[in-house]
Order: structure tokens, then sequence, then C-alpha cells
């Protein structure tokens, strides 16, 4: 006499996984260790929390080997080909970004902003024609960020090997950039010979470069005034 196979009656959790054995606690995440560990990599990234990294790592379940495996190429390739630019900390390709490398870029003026999608800002304004400094971050001390975190000694030492007429702080303009901005400012004293400006306010205050329209952050970086005392 055969048996009729049990209806299934739970999804979630197949038979032999972890946790699915009868009276076995249940695991914080469904019944997957390997579920979880995606859960708690999605939860690394910015803005992700347990609820979204959850509906993420399901998704990842549900949709197709190769369309689950082009975002972890993707993945892959950004971090074995992308790599910071030994000048400028942008993003790059080879050691040195297109940028630097432009001989048509005035290497007399540096403007420094704190993440490599703030150069793309700027770079779309198409109002700049000089070269960048990225930091890498912005002083937040709440947040663990100190100013070694930062790219600031590898600024100094640009502008110490000579060269540089003018340093445009272009950290955005909310409590964190600002505070970098007047550190940077500080630091660069050691520099008499070289101008400091910081971009204009067409930013809303508390808010950040990326988020600003073309328009504005080309105004923000022609009206840039002379930061002083
Ligand atoms: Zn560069």
């Amino acid at each position: 006499m055969t048996q009729p196979s049990p209806p299934m009656k739970d999804r979630s959790a197949p038979a032999g996984a972890p946790g699915a054995e009868a009276g076995k606690a249940a695991a914080p995440f469904g019944a997957s260790k390997v579920l979880q560990a995606l859960v708690e990599e999605l939860e690394k990234l910015p803005g992700i929390g347990k609820k979204t990294a959850e509906r993420l790592a399901y998704h990842v379940l549900r949709v197709p080997a190769e369309e689950a495996m082009r975002l972890a190429y993707a993945i892959r390739d950004v971090k074995k080909s992308l790599r910071h630019c030994r000048t400028c900390f942008h993003i790059t390709e080879s050691d040195e970004c297109e940028i630097c490398a432009d001989p048509g870029r005035d290497p007399s003026t540096i403007c420094v902003v704190e993440q490599p999608k703030d150069v793309y800002s700027i770079e779309t304004s198409g109002s700049y024609k000089g070269r960048y400094h990225v930091l890498l971050g912005a002083f937040a001390p709440l947040e663990g960020v100190t100013p070694q975190d930062l790219t600031i000694e590898q600024l100094l030492a640009r502008v110490r090997q000579g060269g540089v007429r003018e340093v445009i702080l272009a950290t955005n303009p909310n409590f964190e950039g600002d505070g970098t901005a007047l550190m940077i400012r500080e630091k660069l004293r050691a520099f008499p010979a070289v101008r400091v400006t910081r971009i204009a306010r067409g930013i809303p205050s508390g808010s950040q470069l990326e988020h600003a329209s073309r328009s504005i952050v080309s105004d923000a970086v022609e009206g840039r005034r002379e930061m002083g005392d």
C-alpha cells in the first residue's frame, strides 16, 4: 500500500534545510543560514534596513539564476577592475583617472569633494575645467570618521608639490561637510600663496551636492567665495 505524499504545508522550510527538523528552534530568518548570510550582507549596504534586506534576499531567491548571477558578477567586476586614482582618489580602471591624465585640465585648481559621485555631479554641470581631490568621506566624529580616514594628507602633499593656485572646497553644505571644509581651510594656512574658496550657497543648506540640479551645481562652483577667517 503506497502512502500519498503529504501536502507541502510549509514551503519556506524545505526538507533537509537547517532548522527544518521538528522541535528545533527556527533560525531568525526563515530556515536557511545561506539566506540569512545574504540578508546580513545586504543589511550592511547604506540605507538598507533589516526589512529591506529581507525583501531583497527573497527577491534574489525568486529570480532566475542567470539574473541573480548578473548582480553577483557586476559586484565582482567593480571590485576587480575599479580602484581609486593614485592622485585624486576618484574612481578609475587604471592607476590614474581620466581627469588627472587629461593635459587639458588645469592642474593649478583643485576642487575638493567628499565622494566620487560628487565629481560626476560637477562634471555634468560642465562648468569646471580644473582637477579634483576626493576625500572619500567627511569628518564625522559621532560616526567614528576621523580626519585620518580621509585623504587630507594626500591633498596637502599635492599642494606641497607646488603649482596649485586655488583649492575649491566643494564638500556638502551640511554639518559634516562644513566642518570638513573648515578643517582643511585651517591646514591650508600653511600655504599662504594658495587661494582657498568655498562653493556658493546656491545648494540648500543641509543638503547634498549629488541631489542638486546641474545648473545649481554650476552656479555654486562659479559663485565660489574666498574662505576667510
Ligand atoms: Zn585622478
